[in-house]
């Protein structure tokens, strides 16, 4: 049995290095991802969507050349466990969901995906040897066709230097950056002094603790 060009214990490797545990939903998404490969015309350019952020981009990090980074990898946060690979300028391609009608025969499986069972109470071994015995058996294939605008290449566009923070943003986001004008995460934000770059011997190197 194979999981894209790798084979099970290979593809289990990968996710362990990657992802840091052998994360069920990972497994699955492996076989998600191969599944759609498949099914797929030979050679051909496609990106990928993952309909949620949980495990399934990590499948397609691992087993296709579709990444968060260069882009080719899209997440859109319904919540569904779904992926899709299509062909990355038409938008024609292939959609595999998680069939919660096919989770009959695997109670392990439908316990862990619908948690009906607390954590502790979930034999992760039973569940990942029906993972594996299941492959591709609680999977369903649909064919899809992407709107355009899911197919636009992302752009920068112009760039500016928010008057506010001093680094540049995409000029297309108004007169300060986003972060600037309201969205940052941070609730502290204090400059650090380099020590190797601070040949005066400046005492203004401050520590931060997290706690
Ligand atoms: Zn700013």
């Amino acid at each position: 049995m194979n999981i894209g060009s790798y084979s099970y214990e290979e593809y289990l490797h990968l996710v362990k290095s990657f992802h840091g545990n052998l994360a069920p939903g990972l497994i699955i998404g492996g076989f998600m991802v191969d599944l759609a490969l498949k099914e797929l015309p030979e050679g051909e350019l496609f990106d990928a969507m993952c309909e949620t952020p949980v495990c399934l981009p990590d499948a397609v990090q691992i087993l296709t050349p579709c990444t968060i980074g260069n882009g080719w990898l899209k997440i859109v946060n319904f919540g569904r466990f779904a992926l899709a690979l299509y062909e990355k300028n038409e938008g024609q391609g292939i959609r595999v969901y998680m069939d919660s009608a096919r989770l009959e025969p695997w109670p392990e499986i439908k316990s862990w995906f619908f948690k009906l069972k607390s954590k502790k109470d979930q034999d992760l071994q039973i569940l990942l040897d029906q993972i594996k015995e299941a492959g591709h058996d609680i999977l369903s294939l649909q064919e899809v066709h992407l709107h355009p605008q899911f197919l636009k290449k992302r752009s920068m566009g112009q760039t500016a230097i928010c008057t506010q923070c001093g680094e540049a943003y995409p000029a297309k986001d108004g007169s300060l950056c986003l972060a600037c004008q309201g969205e940052t995460p941070y609730k502290a934000v204090i400059r650090l002094t380099k020590e190797s770059n601070n040949r005066t011997g400046s005492q203004d190197i401050r520590k931060i603790s997290f706690s």
